[in-house]
């Protein structure tokens, strides 16, 4: 492979993590991981197989999560399932500024909002595209921690994919 901006033969680079911003999101890390680089543009890209599964991977990490969704999550599911804001603004009722606002960290995300979202969203996955999140959802979502702050990061291989790992991160 050659680099799309010089020409030049772009490198392949094996890390043991990648911090996988391009999600959006600032808790996803791939491990280990392989990046395509171009030594002169010092663009570095991660290698991905299976693009489809990745994201199916971050949206299911999300919609399980233990504690409050973020405004990066919102955003996330939103872009995944291929909304628009102005779409989640007439399927909530909500002014399509407050949809903005709150995908930009202007508004809070009360805990019922949060679980909205999260049921509205599996069953989206579930008639659009005939995906199983999980079968135990109001057990899992009623052992959410609306209360403490996440700092948890999700873990991904590439090779073991849809597996994923919550980590607390100190
Ligand atoms: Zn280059």
């Amino acid at each position: 492979m050659t680099c799309k901006k010089c020409g030049m033969p772009e490198i392949l680079l094996s890390t043991p993590q990648y911090q996988y911003l391009e999600s959006g999101l600032e808790n996803i890390y791939i491990s280990p991981a392989k990046i395509i680089a171009c030594e002169r543009c010092l663009i570095k890209q991660l290698q991905i197989n299976d693009l489809e599964l990745l994201n199916s991977t971050i949206t299911n990490s999300i919609l399980l999560k233990p504690f409050s969704l973020t405004s990066a999550d919102l955003r996330f599911l939103r872009q995944y399932l291929g909304y628009s804001i102005n779409d989640l603004a007439e399927i909530f009722h909500l002014e399509v500024e407050i949809i903005f606002a709150i995908e930009n960290n202007q508004e809070p995300i009360s805990p019922q909002f949060d679980l909205l979202i999260r049921f509205f969203y599996v069953k989206s996955l579930e008639e659009s595209f005939s995906k199983i999140v999980a079968t135990n959802l109001i057990e899992q979502f009623s052992q959410i921690d609306f209360e403490n702050q996440d700092n948890s990061i999700v873990l991904i291989n590439l090779e073991t994919l849809p597996q994923y790992y919550y980590l607390q991160s100190s």
